[in-house]
């Protein structure tokens, strides 16, 4: 049997990923110019395929970066004059306000304590915060964003522009576009692909905002301006020359996804998840470390253990299934278990059997 990893990212490659990439390789792929029409072709497919897969309206630009965090320092220069609002519910989401410090912005921020989600009602945005960020899937956590309150952020504060961390979320979970401004993600969590490619998707608000800073004499980066970067994409290019690569495997498992069907991933998530849940609340050493139901992550799930996380892992891994420690400080403390588009009922059925069984 081969290594099952159901570590949060990276994770499980797709399973297509390895045919895609061996054809990738066989095209040429590797070697071809970023300036050539061959790329522009894959570049174009990728765009196309993640619109019709993440229902992204024809006028998002989908963007190419390194990564998240890429993009969490595209969005405060592009986006953020003076000050931004940040909801916080983990090491993740904390990254992007600590960012927007960095690059001297003042960032206000509500930190909701680890395992919880702020109630809406708490969130309260000054006047003056240009934008508002929020981690749909916090995955050191494993708690989620309900959809429904970034639909009451847009209906308070329209004048804000929202910018939304999709990383272990999409394409699972269902965004309306329509609602925020910005969403970002890197590939190696919920899509199964190598790391080292992100996706960052812009509506022309944001854009817009670039321009403005732009014309008061800010900075707002250099070879990754958001204006270039868009004028770019129109046309299926990039800056720097790209993961061509990643770009290539991204519109090939994409198309594979869009093939299965969004329902259909999501019913298998569905299941798995309540798989998961049930072994959790029925171990008597184990507990969900995300206590309130609404806010158990579905994609990404924490675990609490009585004794050192360690014990378990080591005990699976023995079995060649990896799970991921708990993060930071938690290391020793928590397991925590990817539920993505790839892993398969059956994997994540024998995961949950080996771990019913397991007592430390
Ligand atoms: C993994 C992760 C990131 C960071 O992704 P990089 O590829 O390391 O930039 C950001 N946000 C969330 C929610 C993540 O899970």
């Amino acid at each position: 049997m081969l290594e099952l990893y159901f570590t949060p990212g990276p994770s499980a490659l797709y399973f297509t990923a390895e045919e895609h990439i061996k054809t990738a390789l066989k095209k040429g792929v590797c070697s071809t110019s970023h300036r050539g029409q061959q790329f522009k072709d894959i570049y174009k497919e990728c765009q196309q395929n993640l619109r019709k897969l993440m229902d992204i309206p024809e006028d998002y630009h989908v963007l190419i970066t390194s990564s998240a965090n890429e993009a969490w320092e595209r969005i405060i220069e592009n986006c953020v004059e003076d000050e931004s609002y940040h909801v916080s519910m983990g090491a993740f989401s904390q990254r992007f306000a600590k960012i927007a410090t960095q690059l001297g912005r003042t960032a206000h921020e509500l930190v909701a304590e680890d395992g919880t989600v702020p109630d809406f009602k708490a969130i309260e945005v000054p006047i003056s915060a240009e934008l508002i960020t929020i981690c749909l899937n916090e995955s050191a956590c494993g708690t989620t964003f309900p959809l429904d309150s970034i639909n009451a952020l847009r209906e308070k504060y329209p004048d804000k522009l929202i910018a939304i961390d999709g990383v272990s979320g999409v394409p699972v979970i269902p965004i309306d576009f329509r609602n925020i401004d910005t969403l970002y993600f890197s590939v190696q969590k919920a899509f199964g692909l190598p790391a080292g490619l992100g996706i960052w998707i812009v509506n022309n608000r944001c854009l817009e905002k670039a321009k403005t800073l732009e014309a008061k004499g800010k900075v707002t980066g250099s070879y990754h301006r958001l204006p270039d970067m868009v004028e770019k994409a129109q046309v299926y290019q990039t800056a720097e020359t790209p993961n061509i690569l990643g770009i290539y495997t991204l519109a090939k498992v994409a198309a594979d996804m869009l093939e299965k069907g969004t329902l259909a991933i999501r019913r298998e998530i569905d299941y798995k998840s309540a798989i998961l849940n049930q072994v959790i609340d029925a171990h008597p050493q184990l507990h969900h470390f995300v206590e309130n139901d609404k806010y158990v992550s579905k994609t990404v799930k924490v675990i609490k253990t009585d004794f050192d996380s360690g014990l378990l892992i080591e005990h699976l891994k023995q079995r060649k299934i990896h799970v991921g420690t708990g993060y930071g400080g938690y290391k020793n403390q928590q397991i925590r278990i990817a539920n993505f588009p790839t892993h398969s009922k059956e994997q994540t059925e024998m995961l949950v059997d080996l771990i019913e069984a397991f007592r430390a």
